[in-house]
């Protein structure tokens, strides 16, 4: 099996690492502060990152200088930088390895970011559930607070940068950046209508840059070790650098492997996390968290970069690899993620509000036995009048575990429903939906 040279990882996988100040700074932590601050000018720094080729590690994948591009230039009042922790795509657990293991690496990164956009604060929106990587970041904050790191006059120069946690309330639709916006304002987390953009009117209604845990961890390490080190590794030029994938379900080794960008489905499932738990064959896969459409056994050597999982029907999205064996119905697995969905819709708009309960229905009667045929055409319509049409793209992802598994297993759709029908008339059961 290759071995591949760990970067974000590194610092937790050495023997009695625990993630403090004295730690870090023995592995080298806080120097790419040093070089930035004061001088490398601000504009260079965005260069550098929109050299190395970095993007979004939270499931967009825009490139992360050019984002920062967007702030107007020249503006005058506050501006602000949102660290997007709010972790909660299911199969997606590679933040909170970050932040509860190697804290000082992600407020480096912040802090570099900061300096780049000519932001003094920062907030870190973390997701509720996450108690221990809120605690272990706010003592972090004191420790680097009280070394000079953090505060005014940071590292004896005029600058200033702080660094501020807020804990989330425990919504999913919260990881979108616009309703991120709303709830760390105090309001009821519901995403905006863009335009206007983050970058011109976002916290407060100033400009704002909202990147992800993974996203800036990468930071130190590329003004370490230079862009082209960073854009050497992986699939360059448009998936650059290591990701961190979150293998669960059905394999021998679930967990976070952090590997350069382009390596194989197979390699990564099979290699990395010791493949199938049994001998049962690999029936599916979810290549990019739950917002990402199924895959199969035949994509199995599909690299795993931006490009190559979109041509290949799917995308990268979080990192978070589901693999399903044989034997697993793939209707029962469509059903118990249009639940979650259909639990975290906002409601701010109609085609996810009402369609996501009415796709909830459906599933349900059809594994309860008293499916139609009829039902498959009236699940398809729904998820065609859902997609492209909500406010955010939360509508997109809450029909790809239906669209995707009609694709590639409607004959299991099929099956369930002949069975219903041999079975004779029954009562026509349309469990409600209910939101709790
Ligand atoms: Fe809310 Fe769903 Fe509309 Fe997004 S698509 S705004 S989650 S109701």
């Amino acid at each position: 099996m290759p071995i591949y040279e760990p970067v974000l990882l590194k610092n937790m996988s050495q023997p009695g690492y625990t993630g403090s100040l004295k730690d870090y700074e023995k592995a080298g932590g806080y120097r790419a502060l040093r070089t930035v601050l004061g001088k490398i000018t601000p504009a260079e720094v965005t260069h550098l990152v929109m050299k190395s080729g970095l993007r979004g590690r939270g499931g967009a994948g825009f490139p992360t200088g050019v984002k920062w591009g967007f702030l107007p230039k020249d503006y005058k009042g506050p501006k602000y930088l949102c660290c997007n922790a709010d972790e909660s795509e299911p199969g997606t657990f590679k933040d909170r390895q970050l932040m509860e293991r190697d804290p000082h690496q992600v407020l480096e990164g912040i802090a570099i970011a900061c300096y780049a956009i000519g932001v003094e604060t920062a907030y870190i929106y973390i997701r509720g559930e996450f108690v221990l990587g809120a605690n272990i970041l706010e003592s972090a904050i004191a420790e680097a607070r009280a070394a000079g790191y953090l505060g005014k006059a940071v590292l004896g120069t005029d600058i200033t940068i702080d660094i501020h946690v807020h804990r989330g309330a425990g919504a999913y639709i919260c990881g979108e950046e616009t309703a991120l916006l709303e709830s760390l304002e105090g309001k009821r987390g519901l995403p905006r209508v863009k335009p206007p953009f983050p970058a011109i009117a976002g916290l407060y209604g100033k400009p704002t840059v909202i990147n992800n845990v993974e996203t800036l961890a990468n930071l130190p390490h590329i003004v370490n070790r230079g862009p082209d080190w960073f854009a050497a590794i992986g699939s360059p030029p448009k998936s650059s650098g290591t990701r961190i994938f979150c293998v669960s379900g059905h394999v021998k080794r679930p967990g976070n492997y952090e590997v350069p960008m382009g390596i194989t489905a197979r390699e990564l499932i099979f290699e990395q996390a010791g493949g199938m738990r049994s001998d049962k064959p690999l029936k599916a896969f979810i290549p990019g968290g739950a917002s990402a459409p199924f895959l199969t056994p035949a994509h199995l050597d599909v690299k795993l970069d931006f490009e190559s999982v979109a041509q290949a029907g799917s995308m990268l999205g979080s990192g978070g690899v589901t693999v399903m064996e044989e034997g697993t119905s793939m209707v029962w697995a469509a059903l118990r993620l249009t639940e979650f969905f259909f639990h975290e819709s906002c409601g701010k708009c109609s085609p996810c509000r009402e369609g996501s309960s009415w796709l909830v229905q459906t599933l349900r009667r059809i594994m309860a036995g008293q499916g139609r045929m009829q039902d498959l055409e009236t699940l398809t319509d729904l998820c065609q009048n859902i997609a492209g049409r909500t406010v955010c793209a939360f509508g997109d992802a809450e029909v790809s575990p239906i669209l995707s598994t009609l694709k590639y297993w409607r004959h299991e759709y099929e099956e369930l429903i002949r069975a219903a029908e041999a079975a004779g008339p029954a009562e026509l059961l349309m469990p409600t939906a209910t939101r709790h």
